[in-house]
């Protein structure tokens, strides 16, 4: 029989610190994480996957936790020399990061999958977790703005999610198709954990993959979200800019919203406890704890409620 695991979905920063509670409370080993890859990009010939190098440098310890990207001790000379050349630096790539943009480039045009090269690459850098891309097919999410369509990076990154914005979609996801071994993660999870992460740019790629979604509404296991919202604010990032703009309300009801279709439990913070009542009226259980993740003792102390409370 194989060991239980724990299946967290995840985009990148909220996820990220969610994981490295999770893995002080569970065994690495029995850590899967299914990544979205919407966000990932092409630059200067590479290819780039955010969201999984988050989490692979998170599990890794070598996430830069104070900028919340990229890898500690960090540089950017070959950056530095591109924009002297006149070239645009806005997608910022550190030296040592560029070792893993190489490589990944290159193990894909030798013909592995993206799937192969995460397993390959996490594997090298001593990650015991299972790092799962959502799908290896390319879907990209695209932000419509008064300005035209824009790729998820040249908001996020290069305008500081700055436009404002009529609609977001996730170009290629109604084709992809998620790897087995994604569903199988789910369906035989002990616990399915939707991480803090962006309902719209991080989970929503990865709903957006019609065999997932179906997976989570069919899986017997427990599926619980941690809301990326307290109040009516992200804690970083986007999320609430983009939720009011798909018509979700910006508050842990809204992020309930979302994923309503699969969800069993939510886990809101303390200071939204006066929510609870109202959200359980949805057929949805209300945990209350608190969820902010300023460090590892305070990631661990989530992930201790959401694992030791699971069936509660
Ligand atoms: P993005 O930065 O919006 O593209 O999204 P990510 O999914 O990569 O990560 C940011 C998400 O994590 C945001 O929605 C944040 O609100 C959430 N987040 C970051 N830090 C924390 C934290 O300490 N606690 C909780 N609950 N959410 C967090």
């Amino acid at each position: 029989m194989k060991p239980a695991h724990y299946t967290v979905l995840a985009g990148g920063t909220g996820a990220a610190k969610f994981l490295r509670g999770l893995v002080q409370v569970v065994p690495e080993e029995q850590v899967h994480v299914i990544v979205n890859v919407g966000d990932d990009t092409d630059v200067w010939g590479l290819h780039i996957s955010p969201d999984i190098d988050s989490i692979t440098y998170a599990l890794a310890g070598k996430l830069d936790t104070l900028r919340g990207w990229g890898l500690v001790n960090e540089t950017f000379r070959c950056l530095e020399t591109i924009e002297a050349f006149g070239m645009p630096g806005w997608f910022r790539l550190g030296d040592q990061d560029l070792a893993t943009h190489l490589t990944r480039t290159h193990l894909l045009r030798s013909g592995l999958s993206l799937s192969e090269t995460v397993e390959r690459m996490s594997k090298a850098m001593g990650v015991k977790a299972r790092v799962l891309p959502a799908t290896d097919d390319p879907v990209r999410t695209k932000v419509e703005t008064p300005q035209g369509m824009l790729g998820f990076q040249e908001f996020f990154v290069r305008d500081q999610w700055k436009p404002e914005v009529r609609s977001v979609s996730y170009a290629g996801a109604t084709e992809a198709r998620a790897p087995a071994v994604v569903l199988d993660s789910i369906r035989d999870a002990q616990l399915v954990i939707i991480a803090p992460s962006n309902p719209i740019t991080s989970i929503g790629p990865i709903l957006a993959l019609h065999q997932v979604r179906e997976a989570l509404r069919c899986t017997r296991a427990e599926v619980i979200a941690i809301s990326p919202l307290i109040g009516n604010a992200a804690v970083s990032g986007p999320a609430a800019k983009l939720m009011e703009a798909c018509g979700y309300e910006v508050s842990p009801s809204g992020v309930a919203r979302c994923y309503h279709d699969f969800l069993n439990n939510i886990v809101i913070d303390v200071r939204d406890g006066a929510l609870a009542s109202s959200i359980r009226y949805e057929t949805i259980g209300v945990r209350v704890t608190n969820l902010l993740m300023p460090d590892d003792i305070a990631a661990r102390k989530l992930a201790e409620f959401i694992v030791l409370s699971d069936s509660r």
